[in-house]
């Protein structure tokens, strides 16, 4: 096994997050400190939220992150918008369609779901026949369900949605930077992204987007604040601090009104990691993931393995493979850990030990990891006695690369 000076282990990591960093966040994450007024300081923050909107592909005037792993940004956002007894509609298709639910319901909003089974996504009618029959003040979903690989699409229900006066939250953890998520376009009031998936930064930071209908919730609530003395209890004000995103949002805006220490090693973490994306360019960036699919869906189709799930809306940032029958879930993982430095993930609930899940994000999404992939499960299946068409997947994989290059 590789390990570097400071005795950490060098993986290739194939999961669908926490995925490899780039050497420059890494690099940059070891710069040191400064005070979080100092004008520097501030500079960073505004080039943060100009790539931010670049990322989220939106005009919106608030983008910034808030400190946490990914789900702060769902709390943050779900707490900041949800009164208690508003109506929220929950459209569930994996497990963090289920982590959606759990956070609204704890800030006591009236939860209705609607549910697919796992590997399916909804069809835009199905979510817009609930919409009319519940009127709720705010939709949230899951945009690439990581739990189950798939993609759900949006554009059809963020116009709804827009046209009657609903909110449309939207869980991007998985997809932002490496598939397209159109906030104006599809019209997403807001949007909830991580730094560990298709941004390839470490985990810490949950960047997220909103427009003025959000905002207007918050200044409102805001108000209701001011309005209160010291612990008097309001039913409609924010119930977090950490979370509160009208706070928040003060200290991301040209008052820096303190709210809490930024957490500065990450948002130069953060910087760094968008400053990548731009120079890739979101549409290189969006192709060099699907190349990438593409080999590694031909590799394992001429390896012989099935894939789970609809085809029609795989997330192109994970494959989920059906483990072949007889094969050890754990075991096949724990070689390719120990032998090969390479991690793919298992997943939960009723999929437990039925697939594994290879990610395909950010940097860990590269010619050199599918082929060093490929090679190393092919040979993990054949020591654990399941049948493939040996030797057929590198090459077909090879194939890929290679005619994209006589193109
Ligand atoms: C990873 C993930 C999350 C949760 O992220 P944490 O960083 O673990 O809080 C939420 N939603 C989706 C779709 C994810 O893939």
């Amino acid at each position: 096994m590789v390990y570097t000076d400071l005795n950490t282990p060098i993986r290739t990591i194939m999961t669908p997050g926490p995925v490899e960093v780039d050497p420059r966040v890494l690099r940059v994450m070891s710069t040191p400190v400064i005070g979080q007024f100092d004008p520097e300081f501030l500079n960073i923050m505004n080039e943060t939220m100009d790539l931010l909107k670049y990322v989220f592909q939106t005009n919106n005037q608030w983008a910034y992150p808030v400190d946490g792993t990914s789900r702060s940004g769902l709390e943050a956002m779900l707490c900041s918008v949800i009164e208690p007894g508003d109506k929220v509609l929950v459209p569930i298709f994996g497990r963090f369609g289920h982590l959606i639910y759990e956070i609204a319901s704890r800030y006591h909003a009236d939860v209705y779901t609607i549910e697919k089974e796992w590997g399916e996504v909804f069809d835009p009618e199905e979510i817009i026949t609930a919409i009319k029959k519940i009127n709720p003040k705010l939709v949230a979903i899951v945009h690439g369900e990581t739990s189950t690989g798939r993609l759900q699409p949006l554009e059809e229900l963020g116009k709804f949605c827009r046209e009657n006066d609903i909110l449309l939250v939207v869980d991007a953890v998985a997809t932002l930077g490496g598939v397209d998520v159109k906030t104006d376009d599809w019209c997403l009031d807001a949007v909830i992204a991580g730094t560990q998936k298709c941004l390839s930064v470490p985990s810490g930071l949950a960047p997220l987007t909103y427009n003025d209908r959000i905002e207007k919730i918050l200044l409102e609530r805001k108000n209701i604040e001011r309005g209160l003395s010291e612990g008097s209890i309001n039913k409609r004000r924010i119930q977090s601090n950490y979370f509160d995103l009208s706070q928040i949002q003060d200290y991301w805006s040209p008052d820096r009104l303190n709210h809490h220490t930024e957490a500065t090693s990450m948002l130069y973490a953060l910087r760094e990691g968008l400053r990548l994306v731009k120079e890739e360019g979101l549409k290189a960036r969006f192709e060099r993931h699907l190349l990438n699919e593409k080999a590694l869906l031909a590799g394992l189709k001429a390896l012989g393995v099935e894939l789970f799930g609809d085809n029609r809306y795989k997330m192109p940032v994970v494959t989920c493979i059906n483990i072949p029958d007889g094969i050890n879930d754990e075991s096949v993982r724990a070689t390719l850990l120990h032998d090969f430095g390479i991690e793919i993930a298992g997943t939960f609930g009723p999929l437990k030990g039925q697939i594994w899940r290879v990610g395909t994000m950010g940097y860990s999404c590269s010619k050199k990891n599918i082929l060093h992939f490929l090679g190393a499960f092919e040979a993990v299946l054949i020591k654990e006695g399941a049948q493939v068409n040996r030797g057929e997947g590198l090459q077909a994989a090879l194939q890929v690369y290679d005619n994209i290059r006589g193109e």
